[in-house]
């Protein structure tokens, strides 16, 4: 038994030391200090626990700590550094069941036969949208590039674009890149600030593929300048024969009442516009996981079903199942985690009070939130948040706490607002701060700068 006990042990403790020794790099294959350091064995479990503590340890150390919660007081909702949009609580919680267990994500367990991954989340658009037909795929570019490529057909593979939308989304997405790789033969028309319908239509032939509109994301021209809406153009192509394509972003499947998002149209206005294709995001203001969402009618969706390229941009079924229920959630008019962004003002000045009167030196203070995402970039809501003493000492001592608070600083002020905080976080960010706080000391920031 010691005998077994102790060729397991240093089994494992070979094993542990070769693989961390890849990540940590040659010289600490030649030193073994994981060997070394390691005590006496103590028996079986306890030895396998230890070990496999230590190996978190180091790892840590070595490639960073595991993705963690964020609570997010930045005021930014949809904040692309965060992960996007958070989850509904109550989606969130049912995931876990779906993911260590086999579902029916491809089988018809009436039949007992095959299914169709997208069934059910086309069904659910669908009917939040008023469109024919709808896919979900790994994100929104690749429901562009998917979009884009299942309509390039023999001869027909111009791209008619307006030249003010030919805009890099971020990330090296960029319109006439994207047209390049799917070997569309981009054609621009009007000018920078100023595309009018006549633009379009003058180039529109019998090797126009698609008319293509993208939403600028968080871009702006204004001033002097001139768009074609989708109506107009939907308007052209089926005067043509010709789909439009639109690459709305953001995901919003209906018109929303708040200011900032008006004049930005939905998914649903798109298709009853006639677009032959809409696109949007799934974790922007859907408040999805990361998808991407093709709207539309009947032939062009089934074109992008059937085009080769949608094996490899299929969504997993973790994201799928998200987003029906975060879909189902949509139909059902319960609120989403966006809506916090336009808090009732009563409840939420009560949430202020409350976490101001925990907090030593804090102060409620106007201050603007964003939807974030790429949306309305220069439409702050306007609103109040918490104001407290503060420097870049306590912000970074406030991300690197347990649990990360990330807020800002304005004006030598800490500024931390409740309105992309889901209120269940409230006790844990008033702790985190108070942690962060006491660990202050008036020399701290100097020191930090040694
Ligand atoms: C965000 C955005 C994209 C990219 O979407 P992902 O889901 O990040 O792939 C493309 N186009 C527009 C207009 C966007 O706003």
């Amino acid at each position: 038994m010691g005998i077994h006990l102790r060729a397991e042990v240093d089994a494992l403790r070979r094993a542990a030391g070769d693989e961390l020794a890849r990540i940590f790099g040659a010289e600490e294959r030649d030193d073994d200090d994981t060997a070394t350091a390691l005590p006496v064995p103590p028996p079986g479990a306890a030895w396998t626990q230890l070990i496999a503590r230590r190996t978190g340890e180091r790892l840590d150390a070595a490639v960073g700590r595991p993705v963690r919660r964020v609570i997010n007081a930045t005021g930014i909702l949809v904040h692309t550094n965060l992960g996007r949009a958070p989850l509904p609580p109550e989606v969130a919680r049912e995931l876990p069941r779906l993911l260590d267990a086999y579902c029916d994500v491809e089988y018809d367990l009436a039949s007992g036969g095959r299914g169709d991954r997208n069934d059910r989340a086309d069904r659910l658009l669908c009917a939040l949208t008023g469109a024919e037909a709808a896919l979900v795929v790994n994100n929104n570019a690749a429901a562009v590039l998917l979009a884009l490529a299942a309509h390039l057909d023999g001869e027909r593979r111009q791209v008619v674009v307006s030249r003010g939308e030919l805009v890099e989304i971020g990330g090296s997405f960029r319109i006439p890149d994207i047209l390049a790789q799917v070997g569309a033969e981009m054609v621009e028309v009007g000018t920078t600030n100023r595309t009018r319908l006549a633009d379009y239509a003058a180039v529109v032939g019998p090797r126009t593929a698609l008319l293509l509109k993208v939403h600028p994301s968080n871009y702006r021209l204004s001033g002097f300048t001139a768009e074609v809406g989708a109506a107009a153009l939907a308007d052209l192509g089926r005067r043509s024969g010709v789909p439009v394509v639109v690459d709305e972003g953001s995901g919003l499947l209906r018109p929303h009442p708040a200011p900032q998002l008006a004049g930005h149209a939905s998914l649903s206005e798109l298709v009853a516009a006639g677009a032959a294709l809409a696109c949007g995001s799934g974790d922007k203001l859907l408040g999805g996981p990361q998808a991407g969402l093709l709207v539309g009618r009947a032939d062009p969706v089934r074109r992008c079903r059937r085009h080769p390229l949608y094996r490899a941009l299929r969504p997993n079924r973790a994201s799928l199942a998200a987003l029906e229920a975060v879909l189902r959630l949509h139909l059902s008019g319960r609120p989403l985690p966006l809506d916090r962004l336009w808090p009732d003002a009563d409840e939420h000045r009560q949430r202020l009070e409350e976490a101001a009167s925990r907090l030593p030196g804090a102060e409620i203070v106007p201050a603007d939130a964003y939807v974030g995402g790429g949306s309305a970039p220069e439409r702050p809501v306007p609103g109040e948040a918490l104001s407290l003493p503060g420097d870049d000492a306590l912000l970074a001592r406030l991300r690197t706490g347990e649990p990360p608070v990330v807020g800002y600083l304005r004006d030598g002020r800490l500024i931390l607002d409740l309105r992309s905080v889901a209120a269940d976080d409230d006790e844990a960010l008033l702790a985190a701060v108070h942690a962060a706080r006491d660990d202050e000391t008036p020399f701290s920031a100097a020191e930090g700068e040694e």
